[in-house]
């Protein structure tokens, strides 16, 4: 079989790995799409992401769905055939985090294609993928999988969104309208934003925030004043975008950071934060919010213009690099499965 590995900034392979079979406890998940996140962008063009670095070949990929494939000994609730997502995270169910419902933040978390420990946690950019099977949610047939492959990022807004504390009826600011920009977008919406503005540096992913539910799309550098905004949540992973979270938001309003941002120390307004007194929370990764967001994909929460190209495995390459180019793109997926790279 075949996986999507990097190994250093700008060093993107197909590689030949070993098939696996389940071990007890365990599923394999032939995997059918993969949809390509920021975090795989940065390890590709940049050799990490935020301050975690490649240190040693990594299969990329942590927003994948399939059909399983294989089944181990002990799982007596899931058979081959049965359409799936994957939570990419195994959580060690034990610590204060996770005792207290934040198991995202586990420090013993393991996520799938991530670098964030060393040896690295190799991803689901491969044709068959073994994993627990607590990690697999079953897909109800009406879900097309490259909907399906949405969840994780719809995973990420969710919780982005919660960590704001209740948006009922509330005005949202979103930065950045890159894929977790719009899937914030569309989860204010749903969770009953009363107005919600989008802001980016460019014209496309602007319309296709418009198309997922903004109410508004301002261009970055136009100096318009937003008015009465009680939430802003910061998806560019830039320190511009955070600056504009924290000078557009209203006073004593909440400021959520979604977007990673550049490795290091990250130049900040502070006294914004202080004379104003706002609240600023960080948004990392998510726990049960992976069920929220398959209900509401079952659901149907418009969601289909985020999805805006798919290529086969082979030309994985070429689809990073469309990816990389947000005036072009905006989800880009890898079709994985039944395909016979060269
Ligand atoms: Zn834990």
């Amino acid at each position: 079989m075949y996986a999507c590995v990097v190994h250093a900034a700008g060093d993107l392979r197909i590689e030949e790995r070993d098939g696996a079979e389940p071990g007890p406890g365990q599923v394999v998940v032939g995997i059918e799409y993969g949809g390509i996140c920021g975090s795989d962008l940065h390890y590709y063009r940049e050799g990490g992401v935020g301050d975690f670095r490649v240190r040693e070949p990594l299969v990329l990929g942590h927003e994948v769905v399939g059909r399983i494939v294989a089944v181990g000994a002990g799982v007596d609730n899931l058979s081959t055939g049965t359409a799936v997502g994957i939570h990419p995270a195994t959580t060690c169910g034990v610590c204060a985090e996770c005792v207290a419902g934040r198991s995202n933040i586990c420090a013993y978390s393991n996520y799938l294609g991530s670098a964030a420990r060393t040896p690295h946690i190799q991803g689901g950019f491969v044709q068959e993928l073994v994993v627990r099977a607590d990690q697999v949610r079953v897909l109800p047939e009406s879900l097309e999988l490259k909907t399906a492959v949405l969840a994780e990022p719809l995973s990420v807004a969710i919780h982005a969104v919660r960590q704001a504390g209740e948006v009922d009826g509330k005005r949202v600011l979103v930065t950045g309208a890159g894929p977790i920009g719009l899937l914030v977008v569309a989860a204010a919406k749903r969770s009953g934003a009363e107005y919600v503005v989008s802001t980016d540096l460019q014209e496309t992913p602007l319309r296709l925030a418009a198309q997922v539910g903004a109410d508004e799309t301002v261009k970055v550098g136009d100096g318009r004043r937003l008015e009465d905004i009680d939430v802003a949540i910061e998806a560019s992973g830039t320190a511009g975008g955070l600056r504009t979270c924290l000078e557009q938001v209203r006073r004593g309003g909440t400021v959520v950071q979604v977007g990673t941002l550049p490795p290091g120390d990250t130049g900040f307004p502070g006294n914004l934060l202080m004379t104003r007194e706002l609240t600023l929370r960080g948004a990392f990764r998510f726990a049960e919010e992976f069920d929220t967001a398959i209900e509401w994909l079952v659901e149907g929460i418009g969601l289909a213009p985020i999805v805006t190209h798919s290529f086969p495995l082979e030309e994985a390459r070429a689809a990073f690099e469309l990816a990389s180019d947000r005036g072009a793109a905006s989800k880009v997926l890898l079709e994985i499965s039944g395909r016979t790279p060269r």
